[in-house]
């Protein structure tokens, strides 16, 4: 499959790791958008929010309860945004789920 986050998964494509066990990868954003900018993917091919069944969900409860480690090991003390595109209208431009953290400074209020 053509997809450059299975691609960086599988170390085809390089990354700066900041997270990795054996069913998610956390990486640097190519084009930050904060100070800090992460994103937080599953090893295995899931599309989006949208694409997740009963039978892949157990990977989302993982990366949520490995997220504010991710965070902790970042030094993001005073708080962090956690986002998910979800199709067009999100702007999502990676087909594979993927968890934004932004921090390192203080977010816009607005979220859109
Ligand atoms: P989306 O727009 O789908 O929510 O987020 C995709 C993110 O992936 C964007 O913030 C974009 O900068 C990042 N991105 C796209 N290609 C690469 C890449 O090859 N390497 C890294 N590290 N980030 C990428
Ligand atoms: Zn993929």
């Amino acid at each position: 499959m053509d997809c450059i986050f299975c691609m960086i998964a599988e170390g085809k494509i390089p990354s700066t790791k900041v997270y990795e066990d054996d069913k998610i990868l956390a990486f640097r954003d190519i084009n930050p958008q904060a100070k800090v900018h992460v994103l937080v993917i599953p090893k295995a091919h899931i599309g989006s929010v949208d694409e997740l069944k009963e039978e892949n969900v157990d990977v989302v409860s993982h990366i949520f309860v490995t997220i504010p480690k991710i965070a902790k090991s970042l030094g993001l003390s005073s708080g962090y945004r956690v986002i998910s595109n979800v199709g067009p209208d999100a702007c999502q431009s990676v087909h594979h789920i993927h968890f934004h953290i932004l921090g390192g400074e203080q977010l816009a209020e607005k979220m859109c």
